[in-house]
């Protein structure tokens, strides 16, 4: 039983890898089954879950979206397309330490961590606004 969790685990933080660019846990689901056919979506949205939960995974709260799962544990930021909802890194220089000690001045809540994604276009979707902007 132990066995089999830490294979299931194992391999989910292994597609989490893999598929690089924040997946969603659908997409996780979706590379997990290739490779064990018989779990179920609900033990991988649970790994994530929990996974996120003790520090393995980092997990990106997209409003009105599924959440995104992120192998990189560095503090670094992101930024989302609202067109298409690709999700990208953002790496600055203020460390995350920083601003979680700024808020905690500024409140009376013991803050322990924060979300914070940047919104706008990628490369692709201003390209398509520019260019039907151009037509009128
Ligand atoms: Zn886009
Ligand atoms: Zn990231």
């Amino acid at each position: 039983m132990e066995t089999r969790n830490t294979i299931q685990k194992q391999t989910i933080l292994m597609a989490v890898k893999e598929l690089a660019n924040h997946p969603t846990a659908e997409q996780v689901y979706e590379k997990v089954v290739e490779k064990l056919p018989n779990i179920s979506r609900a033990t991988v949205y649970r790994n994530l879950s929990s996974m996120a939960d003790r520090g393995l995974l980092h997990r990106i709260g997209v409003p009105g979206g599924a959440d995104h799962y992120d192998h990189t544990l560095e503090t670094h930021y992101h930024v989302l397309c609202t067109e298409c909802g690709a999700l990208e890194d953002i790496w600055l220089q203020e460390s995350q330490a920083d601003l979680l000690k700024l808020a905690n001045e500024k409140s009376s809540f013991s803050i322990q961590n924060y979300q914070l994604v940047f919104h706008g276009m990628c490369p692709c979707c201003k390209a398509k606004a520019d260019a039907l902007n151009q037509l009128h």
